[in-house]
């Protein structure tokens, strides 16, 4: 049977562009569908738009050093708009690089939401249209968890709405202890918002290494940030402009923002997988073997949404192991052990393999 495509790719991010585009160079009639604009959550509201507040957040406590190593800067000040109308800015010109480097390498970038109708059918949503292909790779990421059970939920934000603060919060409260609440801690209390980040363990990065852990709680508090440990959040009450959140140790925050950064889900739903008969884990994410296969052979799935090592360098691997595997006559597997991870806290981490408990 002759399909329309002999891949169709569903999401721009990393994963979804670095299978697209090589599968594309080797030959194939590939096309990529995505609903946002190309790059996905590293490029878009992760990775790189963080990295830039980090930059942002370290200028403020150098121009403190500053005096004590002879240097004087008179009136210096932080414009919070103009920061992010030239982060945005920079934004926009790498998710035009992420779409010209798909439609350079041959493939088509459809503007669109693509969901299944059958395994080998897609629907495409705003033009309607209907779309086959011989092999289709699910790209689709993930997004942030927010947990229902607690009252008063829908005033808290997401890590994809800080950046998309109009104003730099007076207080915020950060709810979490790993990778977002830590590395949003640090940012913010270095662009000078007051912080608050409360933790339901100990100490904050669960799975790192002990002292690391101990090491970044220490150089939270000696920023500036109120840390608050053993203690999860119950309830948010508005008044005015401003939150109050209630812990289960019967403490309360008052702030005018509140983040919850508690996990990220895979970006399955709507989908329509259980028409293709894709089968998800308890978690919602795509189940997949070495190849990134699914349990229909010509479905594959790379990055968050299957929910592996959720880092953009790891999907960027699978998506390549993917295409050199399918279209280019070079099977490979990605090699999941020992992969690096950064947390971009202040001063940032770094750590890979076991760690010394596991040891
Ligand atoms: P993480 O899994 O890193 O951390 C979630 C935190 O929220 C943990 O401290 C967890 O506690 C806590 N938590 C979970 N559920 C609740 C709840 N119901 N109430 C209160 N606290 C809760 O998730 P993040 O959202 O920070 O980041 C998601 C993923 O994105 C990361 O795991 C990583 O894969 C990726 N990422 C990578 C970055 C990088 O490479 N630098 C940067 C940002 C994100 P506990 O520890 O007790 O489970």
């Amino acid at each position: 049977m002759a399909y329309d495509y002999d891949l169709f790719v569903i999401g721009a991010g990393s994963g979804g562009v670095r299978a697209s585009r090589l599968a594309a160079m080797s030959g194939a009639k590939v096309a990529v569908a995505e609903e946002d604009r190309s790059g996905g959550t590293c490029v878009i509201r992760g990775c790189i738009p963080k990295k830039y507040m980090v930059y942002a957040s370290e200028f403020g406590r150098s121009l403190k050093h500053m005096e004590g190593y002879g240097w004087k800067i008179e009136n210096a000040s932080y414009d919070h708009n103009l920061f992010m109308d030239k982060m945005h800015r920079e934004i926009d010109r790498l998710s035009g690089i992420y779409a010209r480097n798909v439609k350079n390498a041959g493939a088509e970038l459809i503007d669109d939401r693509a969901e299944f109708v059958d395994a080998h059918t897609l629907t495409l949503k705003k033009s309607g249209r209907t779309v086959t292909a011989g092999k289709i790779l699910i790209a689709t990421g993930g997004w942030p968890v927010m947990p229902k059970e607690v009252e008063g939920i829908e005033h808290a934000i997401t890590s994809a709405e800080m950046f998309h603060l109009e104003q730099l919060p007076k207080h915020i409260l950060i709810v979490g202890g790993g990778y977002i609440a830590v590395e949003f801690a640090g940012i913010m209390s270095g662009l000078g918002s007051t912080v608050c980040l409360v933790y339901r363990g100990n100490t904050v990065l669960r799975g790192f290494d002990d002292d690391v852990r101990t090491h970044v709680h220490d150089e939270l508090k000696r920023k500036d940030v109120k840390v608050i440990t053993n203690a999860s959040p119950v309830r948010i009450e508005k008044a005015g402009d401003e939150f109050t959140t209630h812990f289960s140790n019967k403490e309360s925050v008052t702030a005018d923002k509140v983040l919850f950064a508690v996990g990220r889900e895979p970006h399955t739903n709507g989908l329509g997988l259980e028409k293709a008969g894709v089968k998800l884990n308890d978690k919602g994410a795509v189940i997949v073997d070495e190849h990134s296969r699914t349990n229909i052979p010509h479905i594959f799935a790379v990055g968050d949404v299957t929910d592996r090592i959720n880092l953009t360098p790891v999907a960027i691997r699978e998506g390549q192991a993917f295409a050199q595997s399918e279209f280019m006559n070079l099977p490979t597997a990605f090699d999941h052990a020992n992969v690096p991870h950064a947390v971009f806290a202040q001063p940032p981490v770094g750590v890979v393999g076991l760690s010394e408990a596991e040891a």
